[in-house]
């Protein structure tokens, strides 16, 4: 197997991001039965960071992402997310997805209340924020999303950039201070990807920790300070984008880069 360079062999001193670890995943696998789906995977994430993560489908990347806020439990080694152990232990997974937000590939709005209810919601009923200051957060980060006039709208009235976008706005609202991506723009049409690549590139430009499941080579370029090649539950490559991209290390990230450039 070609060499794989960890994390902490990386050079960041280019990177501009912090010595603070947000996310350290350490000797860590994932069955589902039999099926071994994540294998020893190690990753050290930064403050600051934006990674990518690409690879071929059914690789383990939404399961690795999904693992990191607990939607699935790993078997083996550890996850720490800003110092909080993952385990069974409720408290903690509640608290790591306080400061995670996600956005799916399906946006997964309620259909039934409008984007600002969709907002407000959480805010509301979890973190017992009074109603008017809910209201006002999510009204400054629908302005942020630059769809502020839909507030009154429901899902089912918007295009699916916007209500990706609107899913980027309710994670927001609760003031993550990691965001998870899995394939944001992979269920919209292609005019509508811009809008949402632009939402996430001002996130990144703001400082916002992110971890981002896509085939956007572009945004991977413009934005990653890193990409992660994944295969077969395994993290086999990463590197900063230039040197990915130009010189990938691995035959499995060659014929990955063949097929998707
Ligand atoms: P990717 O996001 O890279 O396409 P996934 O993490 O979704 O890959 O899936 C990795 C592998 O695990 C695939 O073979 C998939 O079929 C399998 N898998 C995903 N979720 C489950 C599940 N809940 N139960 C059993 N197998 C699953
Ligand atoms: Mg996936």
């Amino acid at each position: 197997m070609a060499q794989t360079q960890t994390d902490r062999e990386i050079d960041r001193s280019h990177m501009h991001v912090s010595d603070q670890v947000a996310i350290e995943i350490t000797d860590m696998n994932k069955w589902f039965g039999s099926f071994h789906v994540l294998r020893d995977i190690n990753l050290t994430v930064y403050e600051g960071e934006r990674i990518v993560i690409c690879g071929p489908s059914g690789s383990g990347k939404s399961t690795l992402i999904r693992c990191i806020n607990r939607l699935e439990e790993h078997q083996t080694g550890s996850i720490v997310v800003d110092g909080i152990e993952l385990t069974s232990d409720l408290k903690n997974v509640d608290k790591v997805r306080s400061e995670v937000g996600m956005v799916f590939q399906h946006f997964n709005l309620f259909p039934h209340l409008t984007v600002l209810e969709n907002l407000t919601l959480a805010p509301i009923w979890v973190r017992k924020v009074p109603r008017k200051e809910a209201e006002e957060t999510a009204m400054h980060f629908l302005e942020k999303v630059k769809i502020p006039e839909q507030a009154r709208k429901f899902p089912g009235q918007l295009s699916g950039g916007q209500q990706q976008r609107v899913a980027i706005a309710r994670s927001l609202c609760m003031k993550p201070r990691i965001m998870l991506f899995d394939e944001p723009t992979s269920a919209l049409d292609p005019e509508m990807i811009k809008e949402v690549l632009d939402t996430m590139i001002e996130l990144a430009e703001e400082g916002m920790t992110m971890l981002c499941v896509t085939h956007e080579m572009g945004f991977a370029e413009k934005v990653a300070n890193r990409v992660i090649f994944m295969d077969a539950g395994q993290i086999v490559e990463q590197n900063e984008p230039t040197e990915f991209f130009n010189n990938p290390q691995s035959e499995r990230t060659k014929l990955f880069l063949s097929q998707i450039l």
